[in-house]
């Protein structure tokens, strides 16, 4: 695979430009960083799995009729994304009370809430993404409100589709964060389409049985055995087995 010259290197990934016009490449790399850059780590094997995670959510939710910038995987760290404009938010669900809503609400951690709960934080690095009403969207025209209902409804089923598919492998999606992009296509239409990727970096995920977290929570709070818990995300999705790496699809787990 030929990559064209390197668009934008991120925390944990870089973005090179793709073979055709209108594509990119999607690199990822082994760098682990939280609290906005202060905790910085390498943790090798890190990018393989959430390359092959990703593929994996992407290719169930496209397969349910969600559009998304997602082509192919090309290879054990990359993979082939339509190029799309980045609507600078991040949309996160949450199911379970974790992380910084349990702070900003005095939530404990584990609570279910009430319902799936959609938030939009302003992608800006220099302000650590701050939390911003859909008030803040519309007055700063971040996203269009046509944009703002594809979003909410995308993240509310990307939500139903997820759940469900962790359930069957015995793990509580708790939380997740998406990333939107504008798609142009030559005919004028914008299409609202899924991007950056899904994988134990965006989501917490707990064993429904130990409540052990599968997550890069256990980078953020040094339990250790990040790699290890990732490979077991990728082995009960089927990605990944000792004797079959080419994997052979989600086992189900029964409760
Ligand atoms: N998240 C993410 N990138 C971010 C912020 C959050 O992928 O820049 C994910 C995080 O992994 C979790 C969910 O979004 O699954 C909610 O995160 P939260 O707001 O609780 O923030 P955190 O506790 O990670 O600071």
């Amino acid at each position: 695979m030929v990559k064209g010259r390197r668009l934008y290197e991120g925390k944990a990934k870089i973005l090179y430009e793709g073979p055709e016009a209108g594509t990119v490449v999607v690199h990822f790399k082994d760098d682990a960083t939280a609290f906005n850059g202060e905790k910085f780590d390498v943790i090798e094997g890190k990018g393989v799995l959430n390359n092959r995670i990703s593929e994996f959510m992407f290719t169930r939710l496209r397969e349910m009729g969600l559009n998304t910038s997602f082509i192919k995987r090309l290879n054990m760290r990359e993979q082939l994304h339509k190029q799309v404009e980045i609507i600078p938010l991040e949309v996160i669900v949450r199911n379970i009370a974790a992380g910084s809503i349990c702070k900003r609400l005095g939530l404990k951690e584990g609570e279910r809430l009430p319902r799936a709960i959609v938030e939009f934080c302003y992608k800006k690095d220099e302000l650590g993404d701050p939390l911003v009403a859909e008030e803040h969207i519309n007055a700063f025209g971040w996203a269009e409100p046509r944009e703002l209902d594809d979003m909410i409804h995308m993240a509310l089923r990307t939500n139903d589709i997820l759940s469900g598919l962790f359930a069957g492998i015995g793990i509580r999606l708790v939380d997740f964060k998406l990333e939107f992009g504008r798609e142009y296509s030559p005919d004028g239409m914008v299409r609202t389409v899924l991007t950056d990727e899904i994988s134990p970096d965006s989501c917490r995920l707990w064993d429904m049985k130990t409540d052990e977290k599968l997550d890069k929570d256990r980078f953020r709070r040094d339990l250790g055995g990040l790699v290890d818990a990732y490979a077991e995300v990728a082995r009960r999705l089927g990605i990944i087995n000792d004797s079959n790496p080419g994997g052979t699809g989600p086992k189900l787990v029964k409760g």
